[in-house]
């Protein structure tokens, strides 16, 4: 106890880790980790706007969020939406 090796943050190489990031496994103080979800600031401006669970891979044409494979619908080889706006647009469809 007390002999184990202080880590730096990995973001700012400033202040002592305290925290792992649960995406990345990357070690970061208080100052870029988000409490409320366990992982880094980093990962945090990727992450699926809708879910905010995983690393977003995609974009909607729509409006313009960045989404993960789960949010995402394909539309074509180049084009996807969010399920938001997926469902939006059958909705409207309707009416
Ligand atoms: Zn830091
Ligand atoms: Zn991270
Ligand atoms: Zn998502
Ligand atoms: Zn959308």
């Amino acid at each position: 106890m007390g002999l184990r090796k202080k880590i730096k943050c990995e973001i700012c190489e400033e202040n002592y880790a305290e925290y792992v990031c649960k995406i990345c496994k990357r070690n970061v103080c208080l100052d870029h980790f988000n409490l409320s979800n366990g992982i880094c600031v980093v990962c945090n401006e990727s992450l699926c706007e809708l879910c905010r669970e995983y690393l977003a891979t995609e974009t909607c044409i729509y409006c313009g969020k960045i989404i993960c494979e789960r949010c995402s619908v394909q539309l074509d080889t180049v084009r996807y939406v969010c399920l938001n706006c997926y469902y939006k647009s059958k909705h409207v469809s309707r009416t």
